[in-house]
């Protein structure tokens, strides 16, 4: 296949590439470095700067791809992902989320591309009342990030039936870890990072002398919030298996990428103390974090034959090993 992944330097879209490369596709990639990192930008990939809510450069990458080959399939994402954050800021959530997937969507259109791997976000099922997501679940997002992202999903739903798109919508949940080669990661460059396993990781190696829990108060037994935590390269290799889906020629779904399993910020501390130390203190809930949030993995089962090969213990250790080789 060749494909355009679109945000490929980023943390998951790297990962993501790295899948492809490795099962020999021919890769392109479109990213304006906004989170991404240079460094990972692999050989073998033709590399564009540009930005998806630019319709210029979005074009220039179909125009001079298209005229040598096709792309068979479209990855996207390129989205700011950051709950908090977007609660402080919906403009930027709603230009860069919804309106670069309509500029890509119609730029594919333009170029007659019909496949489509998009990612989205648990965040659509707002807080779920027993906490297990399944697919066809009623979506109620409570924070502009998961708004953004399930208007893209109904706007790529749309525009398949107009114009006979075809996609697979990966509804994420936590991704954390790093590929075993530690080359590429989390990007821990820049100023804001507010994921959780990523604090962890600079706690245990003494980066940062502790962290805050954000409330201990919610509906879960210990209080925390429960999240279900999966390994980036897993998650990427399940972009390879959707990507041939799509390209097979199966019908367009929805597919959530988790473990099926919920653990509770507690409990990460818990697993993370295998690797060392980790100083917390209780703080104030942060705004916009549902009670538990747990991804039923069923259909990615059942469609893609997707299985996690890493544990929570695989995250946390590959996630504070890639952070201790930054430096
Ligand atoms: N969290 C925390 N302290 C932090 C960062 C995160 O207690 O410094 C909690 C957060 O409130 C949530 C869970 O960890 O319950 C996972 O948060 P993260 O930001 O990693 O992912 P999200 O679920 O928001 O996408």
């Amino acid at each position: 296949m060749k494909v355009l992944v679109v945000g490929g330097t980023g943390y998951i879209g790297s990962h993501a590439v790295l899948e492809l490369l490795k099962d020999d596709h021919e890769v392109v990639v479109l990213d304006n470095l906004s989170t991404g990192r240079k460094t990972s930008i692999l050989e073998k990939v033709t590399f564009y700067y540009g930005d998806i809510t630019k319709k210029e450069d979005l074009f220039n990458v179909f125009l001079e791809e298209c005229k040598k080959k096709p792309f068979d399939v479209v990855m996207h994402f390129a989205s700011k992902l950051l709950v908090g954050e977007s609660m402080s800021m919906p403009s930027e959530y709603y230009q860069n989320n919804v309106e670069g997937v309509r500029l890509l969507l119609d730029t594919m259109r333009e170029f007659n591309i019909k496949n489509i791997i998009f990612s989205s976000t648990a965040a659509v099922y707002g807080n779920p009342i027993n906490g297990v997501c399944y697919e066809e679940d009623l979506l109620k997002p409570i924070n502009p990030y998961g708004e953004t992202k399930l208007v893209c999903e109904n706007m790529i739903k749309w525009y398949s039936k107009a114009y006979d798109m075809h996609y697979v919508i990966f509804r994420y949940f936590n991704v954390a870890g790093a590929d075993s080669s530690l080359e590429i990661g989390y990007n821990y460059n820049k100023k804001v990072i507010t994921h959780l396993i990523p604090i962890v990781a600079e706690t245990i190696l003494n980066i940062r002398d502790k962290f805050t829990v954000f409330g201990d108060d919610y509906n879960t037994e210990d209080g925390t919030c429960i999240r279900d935590y999966i390994h980036v390269s897993d998650l990427a290799h399940a972009h390879l298996l959707g990507a041939k889906y799509i390209w097979d020629g199966n019908d367009s779904t929805i597919i959530n990428l988790g473990s099926n399993n919920g653990y509770s910020v507690k409990e990460i501390i818990e697993a993370a103390l295998k690797c060392g130390d980790v100083n917390y203190v209780i703080g104030e809930r942060r705004a916009g974090d549902p009670d538990v949030l747990i991804a039923s993995n069923q259909r990615a089962k059942d469609i893609l034959h997707f299985e996690t090969k890493y544990n929570i213990d695989d995250i946390i250790t590959s996630e504070v090993a890639y952070r201790k080789k930054l430096g």
